[in-house]
């Protein structure tokens, strides 16, 4: 019997984190990985450690910059051909009160978080409506249905990414394209480390009922789910990954 083509998926922020978790997840399912992030070093280290053959594609590239998403596109038809998944991931923090949230970082952390998914996706459905469908995920965060002191900019375009998700699930349906987004409660991750201060940790810890931070591997578990033919009735969803967080309804630290 023909072997079925082996799946691609494009993992954005792949360097570090979560997306390196997601793209390690679908590389151990058998499929082929696009992995981009804007830090061409850190890329390239990751790749170094994972890189398995013909399996692995780096891409050093900015979601934010449209041009260069488009290239990155290109470059994924050229080398391994087609698309099965997009998992927008890449993502910025900055935790500041509005008085102290500067113009430029408000229009950075927009422009990372919610133009950079929306530039990614205009650029993938193409390949994907040649592959009769896809799958695209959208990491949003707790912070998209909480509000708090801190998370003007961050909290507001994780809520734009969330309503992104619900839009584009309805639009892309025709095309067999399924768009669901993972919203992660607190993860031990780089971004953690810069932005929770050991008093936030400390609140997060007392109001998740798990009683502690996700791990990456759990996050990747929950994107491949999503991006795999075991979710093919699920879109337009929103999943919380975060210990209970949101359930226990407990204001964000
Ligand atoms: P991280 O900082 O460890 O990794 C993010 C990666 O994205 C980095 O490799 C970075 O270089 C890359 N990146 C940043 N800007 C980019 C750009 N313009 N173009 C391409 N790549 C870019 O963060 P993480 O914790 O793994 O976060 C991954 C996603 O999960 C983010 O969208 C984040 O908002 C979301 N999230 C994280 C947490 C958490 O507690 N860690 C909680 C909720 C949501």
């Amino acid at each position: 019997m023909p072997q079925a083509p082996q799946k691609v998926a494009l993992v954005t922020g792949a360097a570090r984190g979560i997306g390196l978790a997601a793209a390690k997840k679908f590389l151990a399912e058998g499929w082929r990985v696009a992995l981009l992030d804007i830090e061409g070093e850190l890329l390239g280290r990751a790749v170094a450690e994972i890189g398995q053959g013909e399996t692995t594609l780096a891409l050093t590239c900015d979601v934010s910059d449209a041009i260069a998403v488009g290239a990155a596109m290109k470059t994924i038809e050229q080398r391994l051909g087609r698309l099965d998944a997009l998992v927008n991931n890449a993502g910025i923090a900055v935790f500041a009160p509005l008085m102290e949230t500067s113009d430029a970082d408000w229009s950075r952390v927009l422009e990372v978080n919610l133009t950079g998914p929306f530039l990614c996706t205009k650029a993938a459905v193409p390949m994907m409506r040649e592959a009769s469908g896809g799958a695209i995920v959208n990491i949003t965060s707790i912070s998209a249905v909480r509000a708090s002191t801190l998370r003007s900019a961050y909290g507001t375009s994780k809520a734009g990414l969330a309503h992104l998700t619900k839009q584009l699930a309805v639009e892309l349906a025709s095309l067999n394209i399924r768009v669901n987004a993972v919203a992660p409660g607190p993860v031990e991750t780089a971004m953690a480390k810069q932005v929770h201060t050991p008093e936030i940790r400390a609140d997060y810890h007392d109001a998740i009922p798990l009683n502690r931070y996700g791990l990456e591997e759990e996050l990747a578990e929950a994107i491949f789910f999503l991006c795999s033919d075991r979710a093919s009735y699920i879109t337009g969803q929103i999943l919380a990954v975060d210990g209970g967080f949101d359930a226990a309804g407990i204001g964000l630290p």
